[in-house]
């Protein structure tokens, strides 16, 4: 199927969602068969660039944006308007690093995905959720929000930043019924205390039917080796995964709240 580029020229009479769009971003990466990220067989976009540092980061080489390559969207949509057919029983996933770090590229691309009739996904810490504005919301079918810590010490300590954004970046979403995947890395030591996973749980489950879903995913060192190409020192190296135990005793906490959890 040809694909019909969503991009046009900007000028003074583009209207301002247009305006918006922007036609170039840096991409670290592409997954051409994920099957973590969201429903089905999804095409993976690795989006550079990410104002948190993650302890546990499993791709620390996505946070600095000048180690993406600068990619036109019309030539990523391209590739995807071929593989259409294959991505009706998944969609586009935009993860990263942090995809809202570039929301004009992000736009460009939901908006080509959308207009080729694509389910589309967006894998955030909602830490930059303030610069998604309302055409992004309706261009995502479901946000993939990764929320790293409840207790606000915990989620400095795990991040570097605040956890106020992503909070209220969930209750944003909820008030626009848009529909969530809650996530939550499980680390012994870190994140794995009691009242961090009950103060997660209460609040999502305060945020009502957006949230389809909560994901404990255990810790795991799959990138313990990009951790040794950067110039930041990898301080789990002696945190193991948290036993079949520990993620079962998360995931009855989020249930007990009534939640769908996986
Ligand atoms: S938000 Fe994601 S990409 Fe950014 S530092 Fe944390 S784990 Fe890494």
């Amino acid at each position: 199927m040809a694909f019909a580029s969503p991009l046009l020229s900007v000028t003074e009479s583009t209207p301002v969602s247009i305006r918006g769009r922007l036609p170039v971003g840096r991409v670290h990466s592409v997954e051409s068969a994920g099957m973590l990220d969201g429903p089905g067989i999804r095409h993976v976009l690795f989006l550079s660039g990410c104002p948190l540092r993650c302890l546990y980061c499993h791709n620390p080489d996505t946070v600095c944006m000048k180690n993406g390559e600068l990619r036109l969207a019309d030539e990523l949509l391209g590739t995807i308007a071929r593989r259409r057919v294959f991505l009706k029983r998944g969609g586009l996933t935009l993860s990263g690093g942090e995809p809202l770090a570039q929301p004009g590229f992000v736009k460009t691309l939901l908006a080509g995905a959308k207009a080729l009739g694509l389910h589309t996904a967006v894998d955030t810490s909602g830490h930059l959720g303030a610069r998604a504005d309302d055409e992004i919301l309706a261009l995502t079918d479901l946000w993939l929000l990764d929320i790293k810590s409840f207790v606000p010490e915990t989620y400095r300590r795990v991040t570097g930043g605040d956890r106020e954004p992503a909070l209220a970046f969930a209750r944003r979403l909820a008030a626009r019924g848009r529909p969530m995947w809650i996530r939550f890395v499980l680390v012994p030591g870190l994140t794995d205390a009691v009242e961090n996973i009950e103060g997660l749980a209460a609040f999502v489950a305060g945020l009502g039917p957006a949230v389809e879903r909560v994901e404990v995913l255990p810790f795991h060192k799959m990138g313990e080796t990009k951790w040794a190409l950067g110039d930041r020192p990898y301080s789990l190296a002696a945190t193991q995964p948290p036993t079949a135990e520990a993620i079962e005793a998360a995931r009855v906490i989020f249930r007990a709240v009534g939640l769908n959890v996986f």
